[in-house]
């Protein structure tokens, strides 16, 4: 394997939170051989391969902390999980090539149908498992929901506390790495499961080495996950301050996901579904988009683990849109640094994979460049000109 020098990226110093330009990072063997000003740079004679890389900054290979790997998303997304098997591992293989393309170098795959008994996205993680270019994958198994809260066919349903805690350590024996609880319930005002009920099965999933998270778009699920001590909330559209300053107390992340908003915002126009196209539908968006951003502010101000993800496929964004949830955060108040840590370095500290986000010497050769400055710009995160793990 040849070295390759990337000559004239600037970098991200996180000591000062800003941009090093003219720097030099030199991959060898699969690994950051050596980084640092592109003129103190090691002359390595005609065994290494010089790629100009002027006027791009390299960015760690970015973490998607919330996706849906066999799932396409669009204004459709929900009746995609439907499909046949074999489309569903084909729309896999699109959105391994839609990641990779844009900078996506690790994915979280927090939901995905059964199929003969067990959930797709552990088929797809092990097929991809060591195959060149293909993005890194932990995979929560299917969702565990209380009955009646996800439509039927798509989720393991269950019951009761005792139901729960049985259908989360069989998505542990099926493979997975994590276990996803819905913690949205049929009735809006009320969690479907109680604290205690979370807790059994924190402590047994924990006692196994893996993690627990829980989807939350409402405030009493939030509220009892927490008492519970979940690992992790996905979307956090909903939180008040005593619920943000015990998840930071306690060292629960928060993956957001605000961007699907601005996706169902975009459907006003491209689609003439009511929930989206109707004038109520646009009025009660707009509320909840509000109420998501100031969850956001309330966790980034209580200092909680931010972590970023897309939603693609269980949602409406498409897999090369993660982009698009930097934007979204910065929008919402994150400073630009803070949002492409939530894509980078936090998505890696969630997965507790060190080197996941992270561009250091002696770390992995996974990172993007990018054509202009991510921390005035993070529009620039959708430039992205090549790959370190490119064509792979
Ligand atoms: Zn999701």
């Amino acid at each position: 394997m040849t070295d390759t020098m990337y000559r004239g990226c600037a970098i991200v110093d996180h000591a000062t939170r800003s941009l090093a330009p003219d720097m030099a990072v030199l991959v060898s063997e699969g690994r950051i051989g050596w980084l640092g000003p592109a003129d103190e740079a090691p002359n390595l004679g005609f065994g290494v391969e010089v790629v100009d890389a002027g006027g791009t900054t390299a960015v760690a290979g970015m973490v998607d902390a919330h996706s849906h790997l066999t799932l396409p998303g669009g204004s459709h997304w929900i009746d995609r999980a439907a499909d046949p098997t074999d489309r569903l591992l084909a729309v896999a293989e699109d959105n391994a090539r839609l990641l990779s393309q844009a900078g996506v170098r690790w994915a979280r795959d927090v939901g995905a149908p059964v199929r003969d008994g067990r959930a797709l996205s552990l088929t797809v993680r092990e097929r991809w498992r060591g195959r060149a270019g293909y993005p890194y994958v932990r995979a929560a198994g299917c969702w565990v929901a209380r009955t009646g809260s996800l439509p039927s066919g798509l989720p393991v349903e269950v019951e009761d506390g005792d139901g729960l805690l049985a259908a989360a350590l069989d998505q542990l024996d099926a493979g997975a790495d994590l276990v996803k609880l819905y913690m949205d319930g049929p009735d809006r005002d009320t969690s479907p499961f109680s604290a205690a009920e979370v807790r059994r099965v924190v402590e047994a999933v924990h006692a196994r080495g893996a993690t627990v998270t829980a989807h939350s778009s409402l405030l009493p699920g939030a509220r009892e996950a927490v008492a519970a001590g979940v690992d992790a909330l996905e979307h956090g559209f909903r939180l008040d301050t005593d619920v943000a300053q015990a998840m930071a107390a306690q060292g629960t992340a928060l993956v957001a996901t605000l961007a699907v908003m601005e996706s169902w915002a975009s459907f006003a126009a491209t689609t003439r579904l009511p929930r989206f196209a109707s004038a109520e539908g646009q009025v009660a968006l707009a509320e909840r988009r509000e109420a998501a951003h100031e969850s956001v502010r309330l966790a980034y101000a209580a200092g909680v683990l931010i972590a970023a993800g897309t939603d693609f496929g269980g949602g409406s964004l498409r897999a090369n849109q993660l982009a698009w949830e930097i934007e979204t955060l910065v929008a919402a108040g994150l400073e630009p640094y803070d949002a492409l840590a939530a894509a980078t370095v936090n998505g890696g500290r969630l997965l507790g994979e060190p080197g996941a986000g992270v561009l250091a010497e002696g770390g992995p050769a996974d990172f993007l460049l990018v054509h202009g400055d991510p921390l005035s710009d993070p529009g620039s995160l959708w430039r992205v000109w090549r790959t370190s793990w490119w064509p792979g």
